[in-house]
């Protein structure tokens, strides 16, 4: 199993390769631009040429892109709609030019105009983002907690969403554990993870399954409260990460950490103690 973290890029790209590597990543993941903002990216032709060297050098693979908070693909409003694709596609072709495996990005909200609006929305953006950015490189849909209004915590609303993309190879989704938990789906028993995947492979297959989040979270299950916590300290567990590690469907995934602290002796912990729960070996 390949485990990595979010890592931050201040200072330039190259020193995101620098923290990987102090971590222990095996793979790892950035934003292109600063992730509360809209500014576009401003990468410069030699700090990504750096960046795929050091990677290259490194062994860190894949690399994810994350797009940036703001983006929503489920907006009622028109401006907000338009900026989140440009965005989306910005994030898209940062992507093509770093050599990342995948962006990843988080839907959005449907702001109160209903789900079936709000996933309208979402193809209709990604539909417009796959004709505007012709790169082969994957986008990966993020499971969502389901708080307020979020489109993607509901397995049937990516469903309906990759339903639409049936020959677009290029669309994937990311399986958050600490979203997914929270929006109400099993994880920490045999019998719930199954369920929980079974249900996944029935609404959008697991074949568009490329990416675990792994979070624990400091909300129960179905709280449908996005908080991360650190692996292990929170509802879901060691012994929950250790049956999660030991699936064969989700142990030939990268596992990218987004827990909190961001401190290179917790990052360091929290990639251990994933490892750790994946030695135990295959169960199915
Ligand atoms: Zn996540
Ligand atoms: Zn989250």
């Amino acid at each position: 199993m390949r485990v990595g973290c979010h890592i931050q890029i201040s200072g330039g790209l190259r020193k995101a390769v620098d923290r990987a590597v102090e971590r222990g990543c095996d793979t790892m993941q950035v934003f292109v631009s600063n992730p509360r903002g809209w500014k576009q990216s401003d990468i410069l032709p030699r700090d990504i040429e750096a960046f795929r060297n050091g990677c290259r050098e490194a062994g860190l693979e894949p690399v994810f892109v994350h797009t940036i908070y703001l983006i929503n693909l489920a907006s009622p409003s028109e401006d907000t709609w338009r900026r989140s694709l440009d965005a989306l596609v910005m994030n898209m072709e940062a992507a093509a030019r770093l050599a990342s495996s995948a962006v990843v990005t988080h839907l959005g909200s449907h702001g109160g105009e209903g789900e079936e609006a709000g996933i309208a929305g979402v193809i209709r953006a990604l539909r417009e983002a796959f004709r505007r950015c012709p790169h082969p490189v994957p986008l990966l849909l993020e499971t969502t907690a389901g708080s307020g209004n979020s489109v993607g915590h509901d397995f049937a609303q990516l469903g309906a969403i990759t339903g639409a993309f049936r020959g677009e190879e290029r669309l994937g989704v990311c399986l958050d554990t600490c979203h997914a938990f929270a929006a109400g789906y099993e994880l920490r028993t045999p019998e719930g993870l199954k369920r929980t995947l079974a249900a996944l492979d029935r609404e959008v297959g697991l074949r568009r399954l490329r990416l675990v989040h792994a979070n624990d979270s400091k909300g129960d299950l179905g709280s449908r409260l996005d908080r991360h916590e650190h692996i292990g300290e929170g509802r879901i567990g060691m012994e929950g990460f250790a049956i999660m590690a030991r699936n064969a469907a989700l142990r030939r995934l990268p596992w990218i950490l987004e827990t909190p602290g961001m401190t290179v002796e917790k990052d360091r912990e929290n990639i251990r103690r994933l490892r750790e729960a994946a030695a135990g070996g295959d169960d199915a």
